[in-house]
């Protein structure tokens, strides 16, 4: 709070320079292969997968984190998590109990772009990652969790800038 640095150029609307998702998000990463996407969201996979299957999620919108996330934003969350499943399906994905799909929460956050984590089957995630995706932990919330908190939670007090 209170230090919104203003992005130097208006030329990619809403576009962070320094973050590499929204590099992703504006098909300016020619590293990353992207799995799918729409208007809103994109999805690609994790550099890092912890499980046989593990992807991210992201909006081309550049949110910090579920902390910045309020009321308005649990159909945003209800949309990836249904992106998400819908790349597991894609990718053969049959027992949809046996998935993981939920977001890291700050400080424990790796790139400062809001991301659904993806993962499949739950089963066979690695022993040595497992503990970063332990649902109702201090790190990590399952979107349903996050969506149930949402729903209770009111916008921030917005500052009106004269312009
Ligand atoms: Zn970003
Ligand atoms: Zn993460």
């Amino acid at each position: 709070m209170g230090n919104m640095e203003s992005s130097k150029s208006d030329s990619n609307k809403g576009m962070v320079e320094t973050c590499i998702f929204c590099w992703i998000a504006n098909d300016q990463d020619k590293e990353t292969e992207v799995i799918k996407q729409n208007k809103e969201l994109v999805c690609f996979r994790d550099i890092n997968p912890a499980a046989p299957h593990h992807y991210l999620v992201i909006p081309r919108e550049h949110i910090h984190s579920c902390l910045s996330l309020h009321k308005a934003h649990t159909g945003l969350v209800k949309r990836m998590a249904e992106m998400g499943r819908a790349v597991l399906r894609d990718q053969g994905i049959t027992d949809m109990e046996d998935i993981r799909l939920g977001f890291h929460q700050p400080p424990y956050i790796s790139v400062d772009h809001l991301h659904l984590h993806v993962l499949a089957p739950t089963s066979q995630i690695s022993k040595y990652m497992s503990y970063k995706f332990i649902p109702r932990s201090n790190n990590f919330v399952t979107e349903e969790q996050l969506r149930k908190r949402l729903k209770n939670k009111t916008p921030p007090v917005q500052c009106i800038s004269g312009s």
